[in-house]
């Protein structure tokens, strides 16, 4: 078994879609960033890497190649996951929180576990995602950012 972590930050701006794990979430603002910047796909998929002693995002995806602009980031995950099948790994579990003040994600949180779980081919119950405020302190209390981290396992396929 291996396990892995990952953390990402993006920033809020305006004239930008909010995607978070895959959903589509009503709000004014959304995040900034080369792909959809879905800040919580982004940390699970440095949780997977790491895992796998496969590096990081941007060594698979460089926010310089313009293949990537404006994807879909399950698409990004989607590959990844390839890549650990490629490897011999299959994921154990991911265990995620979002930091934002706002939205109130929790209504959403059910609708990114089952449209990973389809992305990843794994069962809704091995992926759990938290939403948490900062009390209003730092970046995301301030409605500048959204951060995600993640926590990932994997286990030899057998
Ligand atoms: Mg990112």
């Amino acid at each position: 078994m291996r396990i892995g972590i990952g953390y990402d930050v993006h920033r809020l701006a305006q004239k930008r879609r909010l995607v978070l794990g895959g959903v589509e979430i009503p709000f004014p603002r959304g995040l900034e960033g080369h792909s959809d910047a879905d800040v919580l796909i982004h940390a699970i998929i440095d949780a997977l890497l790491g895992a796998a002693g496969l590096g990081d995002i941007g060594v698979h995806f460089p926010d310089t190649d313009p293949a990537y602009r404006g994807i879909d980031s399950c698409i990004l995950l989607k590959e990844v996951s390839g890549k650990l099948d490629a490897a011999g790994w299959e994921v154990g579990n991911i265990d995620a929180t979002v930091a934002a003040q706002k939205p109130k994600l929790a209504p959403y949180i059910n609708d990114m576990r089952l449209r990973l779980s389809g992305v990843l081919n794994l069962a809704s119950g091995l992926i759990n995602i938290k939403a948490k405020t900062t009390e209003g302190l730092g970046f995301e209390g301030r409605g500048e950012g959204i951060s995600a981290y993640a926590a990932a396992l994997l286990v030899r396929k057998s």
